[in-house]
């Protein structure tokens, strides 16, 4: 896992990932196993990064109730963070110290915390999160939260392609596993885009 001393300072960000009712509480729509023992373990990450400089970002899934996003409209998933409720926000016990991002409010489809696809076009578009980082002079991203096969590894992929030094640190996250042994294969291909999964 590396010196937790070193792993932050002013040029690298976390970004926590997802961190909402929907995925990390058992009574969320899109519950992901263990969700709910996170935001300890993310919080002490937060502490170590602010402790040495890091700005902290945070994605959020921000959903209209019609999407293609959604299985009923031709997408993958059951409903979940559906703008304005409950299951849509930052869990409780989480640590919010810096700017949020959030990600599909205009009915995009995607999973990265860098980029999403216009529902209307097909078009990918990049959030804001790129280019708040560069203007915060970040050049390594360290990425944490929900889930580790799906949207954390998607945001780590990008993060890879837009030229930051990438590092996830695998006990700060958990896969949602749709097929069995999914966190594995995310891990490994994450390791193979040359970020740092352990
Ligand atoms: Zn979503």
């Amino acid at each position: 896992m590396g010196d937790l001393m070193t792993r932050y300072g002013p040029a690298t960000a976390l970004i926590v990932v997802d961190m909402q009712n929907d995925f990390a509480l058992p009574e969320g729509s899109l519950y992901v196993r263990d969700g709910e023992s996170l935001a300890p373990l993310i919080n002490a990450e937060i502490e170590r990064a602010t402790t040495a400089g890091s700005p902290v970002f945070y994605t959020q899934d921000w959903h209209p109730a019609v999407t293609p996003h959604f299985a009923d409209f031709g997408g993958s998933w059951p409903p979940h963070c559906i703008q304005g409720t409950y299951g849509a926000g930052l869990v409780v016990d989480l640590d919010v110290v810096g700017q949020v991002v959030r990600k599909g409010a205009h009915g995009e489809d995607g999973y990265s915390g860098f980029t999403q696809r216009d529902a209307e076009t097909g078009a990918t578009v990049p959030t804001e999160l790129d280019a708040l980082l560069q203007a915060a002079g970040i050049t390594a991203v360290v990425v944490v939260g929900l889930a580790l096969d799906v949207c954390v590894k998607q945001t780590a992929l990008d993060a890879v392609t837009n030229g930051y030094a990438v590092t996830v640190p695998t006990d700060l996250s958990r896969p949602v596993e749709l097929s069995p042994g999914d966190g594995a294969r995310a891990v490994a291909e994450m390791a193979a885009a040359g970020a740092s999964a352990e």
